[in-house]
């Protein structure tokens, strides 16, 4: 399923690459060969912030709150639906759909974390620490390192999602662990384990409030995360010693797994996988706008809406503050001022499945970055790459 490029070519570095390939990008578009997407922009932050409609900075609770509603109502009336039939026909159908329900749900408790789902902090938290409780998120640990990740995004170091390893750290991972990243599909159920331990290279669970991504003042944030987390947990194992474990495992645990895919994958597609290699950046040559251009828009066909438009990234990570239901807009509105910079979305079908090509791509190809330079690319392990096309074949 892997593009298939000669390892040669692989085996070069990224930028001299892009100049070989043809010219004739993968959506038809003629690739800009005389745009270098690591250049500094020409414009400033501020007009980007000032193209955005004033109308689209307005978070208004009552209107998050009504998504928050239509996905509680579709999620017990799938669960009901599914105990009522109870047919081997219809808990495939339920599984897929009820993780997308749970990875909704997801980007509402999502909006809750940036502050953008109202202006309220108390309703933020209340309703971020029920959704994501419910789907097994330590809400304030996640949301801390994921303000992280925005704060630094497209820094090799400094990156807190899905960041690249380092050519000296991927160089000493031990043969397991290069499985599980770089191996369809072990990454796609990455998300618990992320939160448990962090990502290679870096120390730390989401659950420990002494843990290195949280500072002393947040610790009693984390603790009371981790006790709501602890209270869902709590609450399965009780419902699968009342109802059985088998019908927890069937309602909830596979729900749960498809949420994680959902998550990983979207997450992953964000900063990778774009049909042009991207930048990362380190030292004097990263910066908040230049880190935030690097991230990539997706157009998920009919999931758009069902997934709150988590698609629309760049925008998202540019300004986290403006709610999830006025991304689509500012992005239209900013698009003029990002010229180049903003690479469109390919147009998806009703399922995107033109997004497995980007994927299987770039987790078996992207492996690691050079050690040093302040504009690195990602680069190939050719030797991890035999193996997986020789399996593919
Ligand atoms: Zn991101
Ligand atoms: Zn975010």
């Amino acid at each position: 399923m892997t593009e298939s490029r000669p390892l040669e070519e692989m085996a070069m570095a990224a930028p001299e690459r892009e100049k070989k390939r043809d010219p004739i990008g993968v959506n038809g578009i003629r690739n800009q060969s005389d745009f270098d997407p690591s250049d500094p922009p020409p414009f400033k932050i501020a007009e980007i912030r000032a193209a955005i409609p004033r109308h689209c900075w307005v978070k208004n609770a009552w209107r998050s709150l009504s998504y928050v509603f239509r996905d509680l109502f579709v999620i017990f009336a799938l669960a009901f639906a599914a105990i009522y039939s109870d047919t081997w026909l219809v808990w495939p159908f339920y599984w897929a759909a009820q993780g997308t329900m749970f990875w909704a749900l997801f980007v509402l408790g999502h909006d809750c974390g940036h502050g953008s789902f109202s202006n309220s902090s108390k309703l933020n938290s209340l309703v971020g620490h029920v959704l994501h409780s419910a789907i097994l998120v330590p809400y304030n640990g996640w949301r801390i390192s994921h303000r992280t990740h925005h704060q630094n995004h497209g820094h090799v170091e400094n990156d807190e999602s899905w960041v690249p390893l380092t050519e000296k750290v991927y160089k000493n991972l031990d043969e397991s662990t290069k499985t599980l990243r770089f191996k369809v599909p072990f990454p796609f159920f990455a998300y618990p384990f992320y939160l448990w331990n962090r990502s290679p290279g870096k120390e730390g669970s989401h659950f420990n409030p002494y843990s290195k991504l949280f500072a002393p003042s947040e610790r009693n944030q984390v603790i009371t995360s981790t006790i709501c987390w602890s209270v869902m947990a709590a609450l399965l194992v009780y419902l699968s010693f009342e109802v059985g474990p088998v019908q927890i495992l069937m309602l909830y645990g596979v729900p749960y797994w498809v949420f994680v895919m959902w998550l990983d994958i979207v997450t992953y597609l964000h900063h990778h996988g774009y049909d042009q290699k991207l930048p990362w950046y380190r030292g004097k040559e990263w910066s908040y706008l230049r880190g935030g251009l690097t991230t990539v828009d997706r157009d998920y066909g009919i999931f758009n809406n069902i997934h709150h438009d988590i698609g629309t990234h760049v925008i998202h990570h540019l300004f986290p503050q403006i709610p999830h239901y006025h991304l689509v807009e500012a992005t239209k509105a900013a698009k003029p001022m990002l010229g180049k910079y903003y690479r469109e979305p390919r147009k998806s079908g009703p399922i995107p499945v033109h997004l497995i090509k980007n994927l299987v791509a770039s987790i078996s190809q992207d492996h690691y970055v050079s050690d040093n330079g302040d504009i690195v690319y990602y680069q190939t392990d050719t030797e991890l790459y035999k193996m997986s096309e020789s399996k593919c074949n």
